[in-house]
């Protein structure tokens, strides 16, 4: 019998209408969880977790991935598998954070939620939260199907690393526009084993040092040389993940360039990532990138911003240098990119 143990975090799937204010609000996990009677026919062993306070996802932080990775950490060897419930907005930093900061995964860590309140009777909740326990109580010959950070929403399965919330009000939240889905929930689950990650090799490795002195900035046709100026200038900045256009494409205008070029002079790490929600930087591939790679640009090739996000504030927190952190930034640590 599998064991699970479910981290209650907040997000619209415990979230019930406040009647004076009319605004959604957090149930506790006791009153969530009866709404879902049905729990109880499982075959499982399931416990629960709250972590204090409830939180709307957008008011997530990485110190909160720290109070995550902790629980998952302490009761890691207790557990069979995790189920994280989230709220959808940011739920694709988080998992993408996770994926990085637990080292050597060898079990699942399902991340799901919910774009109704589950209290409303044509919620989405129930089928995602029965979803994401079945997969993370999922074993073939006595090891975990899915020994990764993972999203479970919609009847998909997607590698938490490289997924993005692309629309706010279809229960299909979530895309994958750069790598396949792990499962497909039917009548049957089906695994797509060949692309899920093997579990890690070593003991778990739980990293908790984030460093957030990182931007993101996105381009636009227009865009102000002043934009640029006061952005480079913010005190502590370490690193800059930039969404170009298309194939990593961006303005060849001197002062833009040279406003990139200086500030990577100054030691601010610049990765770009396409704004696209499918496909790849390629530097060098128009005229349009030639030159940011001549000044030290680091390609981010397919990775999301999420995942990119998070890559950069778990290798500043590492404390790798320069050129480590810019070698580790075209390497897929976890899966997250396509090298
Ligand atoms: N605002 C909610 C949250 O992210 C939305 C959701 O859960 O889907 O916490």
């Amino acid at each position: 019998m599998s064991s699970i143990l479910i981290i209650y975090t907040g997000g619209t799937i415990g979230m019930v209408k406040d009647p004076k204010s009319g605004s959604l609000k957090p149930l506790t996990f006791e009153n969530l969880y009866r709404y879902l009677p049905v729990l109880e026919n499982f075959h499982y062993d399931i416990s629960f977790h709250t972590i204090d306070p409830l939180l709307d996802s957008s008011n997530m932080h990485p110190s909160f991935w720290v109070k995550l990775a902790t629980v998952i950490e302490e009761k890691y060897d207790h557990y069979d598998g995790f189920v994280v419930l989230h709220g959808s907005d940011t739920m694709a930093y988080t998992a993408s954070a996770l994926s990085f900061m637990l080292e050597n995964l060898g079990k699942p860590v399902i991340f799901t939620g919910s774009q109704l309140p589950i209290g409303l009777v044509r919620t989405d909740a129930r089928e995602n939260f029965i979803n994401a326990i079945e997969i993370a109580a999922a074993m073939q010959d006595g090891r975990p199907v899915v020994p990764e950070v993972a999203i479970c929403f919609d009847d998909k399965l997607f590698r938490g690393n490289r997924t993005s919330k692309l629309n706010a009000e279809n229960f299909g939240a979530f895309y994958s526009g750069n790598y396949p889905l792990l499962a497909e929930v039917g009548v049957h689950i089906r695994y797509n084993h060949a692309h899920i990650l093997k579990p890690g090799k070593g003991k778990l490795t739980v990293h908790k040092c984030l460093d957030d002195s990182i931007a993101i900035l996105k381009l636009f046709p227009g865009i102000h040389e002043n934009v640029l100026r006061s952005l480079f200038s913010t005190p502590g900045l370490r690193a800059v993940i930039m969404e170009t256009f298309g194939a990593g494409n961006a303005p060849t205008a001197a002062w833009f360039l040279e406003s990139l070029r200086s500030a990577i002079d100054s030691g601010i790490v610049i990765l770009n990532v396409t704004q696209c929600a499918g496909g790849a930087v390629e530097m060098g591939k128009y005229e349009t990138s030639v030159e940011l790679g001549r000044i030290g640009v680091i390609g981010g090739s397919d990775i999301t911003t999420e995942s990119a996000v998070t890559k950069l504030m778990y290798l500043l927190g590492c404390g790798f240098t320069a050129a480590e952190t810019t070698k580790l930034l075209q390497t897929s640590l976890r899966g997250e990119m396509t090298v």
